[in-house]
């Protein structure tokens, strides 16, 4: 066996679910090199590899008969000033709400919707995450990627990205690229987005009357910490469902039976409906079967109270998808990544 691979290893600590799981092999990358090793000793002993951040968008339904390799690189720099326009990279294994702070920290503005998202920065791009009217794509110079196909690196810009609502070329690629770093576009003058949910008012609560971006990445994480449950509590992948985008009839249909429907137009005509207020309408709210339950206070996320198994909360979210469809006509997509 490779001196740094280890065996049998439980992938509790690496998955924000707390899902005890093992990985047949088990190694963590530091830098280009390793990670570069790593993959060239798994294809010589022909075992497949599975890329891990901080484990905080996965439902892991079994043992994981492969390599589970976790990025741990670190640095974050600045890479070029030009006026108020400042780029920033990072590697992909930095945690991505640090990250945040330090670039807040250097008078950066770009980030501070996207405050408190765990995970890293080398997973950002992969679902184009996004919190509070912002996703990276808002902020988003470029990444270098490792092609695992054929070995050599490339660098992607926006346009090569194909991010969308949740969405990205890496996500729909599952297992191409290795994302190595990431690059953001930030500026010294702030352009607050603070029309979305409670943002403003919890500003306002905060008696803050010009904002600047530290001060709405405290609002931010302020809400963040009320609303959603800290996994290291209580086990969570986050929204466990994409938010249904559906034709206009259609949700005008659901609106002649549920007036309060919560739904938001869509630049495109569509119209963006609320998974969580679909499931607590249907009753799913605070809803527990043994240990695998939906929360309490948000009805998108669906929780682990301790030993509940990654195939008995798959089994929930489908019950939950199945009985949305039946009640709303509405498909509800499961957002965290299975294996
Ligand atoms: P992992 O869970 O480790 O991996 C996710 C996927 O990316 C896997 O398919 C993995 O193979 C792949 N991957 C990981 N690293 C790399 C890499 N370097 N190169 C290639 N592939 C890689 N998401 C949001 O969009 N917005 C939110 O507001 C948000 N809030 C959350 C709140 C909570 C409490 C929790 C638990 C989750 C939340 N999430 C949110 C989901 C999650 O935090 C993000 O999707 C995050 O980016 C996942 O990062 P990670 O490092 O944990 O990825
Ligand atoms: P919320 O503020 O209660 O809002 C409920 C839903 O309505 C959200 O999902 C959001 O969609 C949508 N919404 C709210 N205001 C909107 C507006 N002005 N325009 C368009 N859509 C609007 O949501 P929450 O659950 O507390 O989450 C707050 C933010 O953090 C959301 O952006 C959410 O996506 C993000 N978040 C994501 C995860 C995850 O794991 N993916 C987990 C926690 C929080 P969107 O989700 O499309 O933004």
């Amino acid at each position: 066996m490779t001196a740094s691979w280890q065996e049998q290893v439980s992938l509790k600590p690496y998955n924000t679910f707390g899902i005890d799981v093992r990985a047949r092999y088990f190694t963590q990358a530091h830098d280009d090199g390793e990670v570069r090793q790593a993959l060239a000793e798994a294809a010589a002993r022909q075992v497949p590899v599975l890329v891990i951040g901080g484990g905080s968008n996965l439902l892991l339904t079994g043992d994981i008969d492969a390599l589970v390799l976790h990025m741990a690189s670190r640095g974050r720099r600045v890479m070029q000033e030009e006026g108020e326009r400042v780029v920033v990279e990072a590697e992909a294994g930095e945690p991505w709400h640090p990250f945040v702070q330090w670039s807040l920290e250097q008078g950066l503005c770009g980030l501070e919707n996207l405050s408190l998202i765990p995970g890293t920065v080398g997973a950002a791009p992969m679902q184009n995450v996004g919190a509070y009217g912002v996703e990276i794509k808002d902020v988003f110079a470029g990444l270098t990627a490792l092609d695992r196909q054929t070995g050599e690196l490339r660098d992607f810009a926006l346009e090569e990205c194909a991010f969308a609502y949740r969405d990205s070329l890496f996500k729909r690629d599952p297992g191409r690229w290795l994302i190595l770093r990431v690059r953001f576009v930030l500026s010294r003058a702030l352009n607050a987005h603070l029309d979305y949910g409670p943002v403003r008012q919890r500003l306002a609560e905060q008696g803050v009357e010009v904002p600047t971006a530290k001060a709405i990445s405290e609002a931010i994480c302020s809400i963040r910490r009320e609303k959603l449950p800290d996994p290291a509590e209580l086990g969570n992948a986050g929204s466990f469902f994409k938010n249904p985008v559906v034709p206009a009839a259609s949700a005008e249909r659901i609106r002649e039976h549920y007036p309060n429907v919560v739904a938001y137009p869509q630049p495109d005509g569509q119209v963006k409906l609320a998974a969580g207020w679909l499931i607590e309408q249907a009753g799913w709210k605070g809803y527990r079967d043994g240990d695998a339950g939906v929360h309490r206070l948000q009805s998108l996320v669906l929780v682990n109270y301790g030993q509940a198994t990654g195939a008995q909360l798959h089994d929930l979210a489908r019950r939950i998808q199945a009985d949305i469809f039946k009640r709303f006509g509405v498909v509800l997509e499961m957002e965290p990544n299975l294996y």
